[in-house]
């Protein structure tokens, strides 16, 4: 396999970043997770638009343009062959000292990697997700703004280590004053009574793309959407509930911490935007 790194792409063994860079020692740095379908990189522009403002939260400066990044990617999915995949572009701060300080690291690296995805099994599309609240909580919007994709992942990795060990594969991240915040690594929804619910990113959500996909697709077809604090009784009284993440795309969930959600199969509007979300993925995005 071959990766981008330092403008270059290089065989996957000799891909090293320094044991000083940031991103490393502090998890200092941002990244995407973008979708390849069909020979077409989904949502790019979104995806660098998002990438341009987590560094821009974060005070770094990025020294490629968007252009740059956009051909890196390409070109990264080109060597490899990519038809069909999930391109991983991180951003670290670069080298630096053992201390904190991110004014001494001076070259702040891309590295683009394109492989081919491990999709969810079938039956969660076709049966949908069972999922539960775990102890651990959504890092507050005062500590760390929801909106920047950052490599620090610590806790939404507790959460995913909670699921597994109970038996979950995703879960739900509550935030400190106990509203929902999002999932471990996807975005959430319910419908109730033709409305379509999602937590803002004052409550601790990512600014999903594929998030913004299902709103636009809402929008289109008149579906009332309101984004508002959610309890975890909204979620289990609710009708219908779904999960979107760029690698998942819209997964129904039928079960919350042990409550049949709806009939306990995935519901008409879930079905409807998960059908419609396959479309347009094939459908639209930057030909390689
Ligand atoms: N929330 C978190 C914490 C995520 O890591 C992701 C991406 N995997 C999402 C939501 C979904 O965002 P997107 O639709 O942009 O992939």
């Amino acid at each position: 396999m071959k990766v981008f790194l330092d403008g270059n792409l290089v065989d996957e063994r000799e891909a090293r970043i320094s044991v000083f860079d940031h991103g490393l020692l502090y998890g200092d740095g941002i990244f995407e997770g973008i979708r390849v379908y069909n020979k077409c990189v989904f949502k790019l522009e979104e995806h660098l638009e998002r990438l341009e403002n987590s560094a821009k939260a974060i005070l770094l400066e990025l020294p490629w343009s968007r252009q740059e990044i956009s051909l890196a990617v390409c070109d990264t999915c080109r060597a490899n062959n990519i038809t069909d995949g999930y391109v991983r572009l991180v951003v670290t701060r670069g080298r630096g000292t053992l201390g904190l300080n991110p004014y001494k690291c001076s070259n702040p690296q891309l590295i683009v990697i394109a492989d081919t995805i491990q999709l969810y099994p079938e039956e969660y599309y076709s049966e949908g997700l069972k999922i539960i609240t775990v102890p651990t909580r959504r890092i507050g919007p005062g500590s760390l703004p929801p909106t920047i994709k950052s490599l620090n992942y610590l806790n939404n990795v507790l959460a995913k280590i909670e699921a597994i060990n109970a038996g979950f594969m995703e879960a739900i991240m509550l935030n400190d004053q106990g509203f929902v915040g999002e999932c471990t690594g996807d975005n959430l929804f319910i419908v109730q009574k033709d409305i379509l619910f999602t937590p803002p990113s004052s409550a601790g959500a990512l600014l999903g793309i594929t998030r913004k996909v299902v709103l636009d697709m809402a929008q289109a077809i008149e579906i009332e959407v309101v984004e508002s604090n959610l309890t975890r009784y909204d979620l289990w009284v609710s009708e219908e509930c779904f999960l979107t993440g760029t690698a998942a795309e819209v997964v129904p969930v039928t079960e919350i911490d042990g409550r049949k959600i709806g009939n306990g199969m995935p519901g008409p509007v879930t079905r409807g935007f998960m059908e419609t979300y396959k479309k347009l993925a094939i459908r639209e995005g930057t030909f390689l």
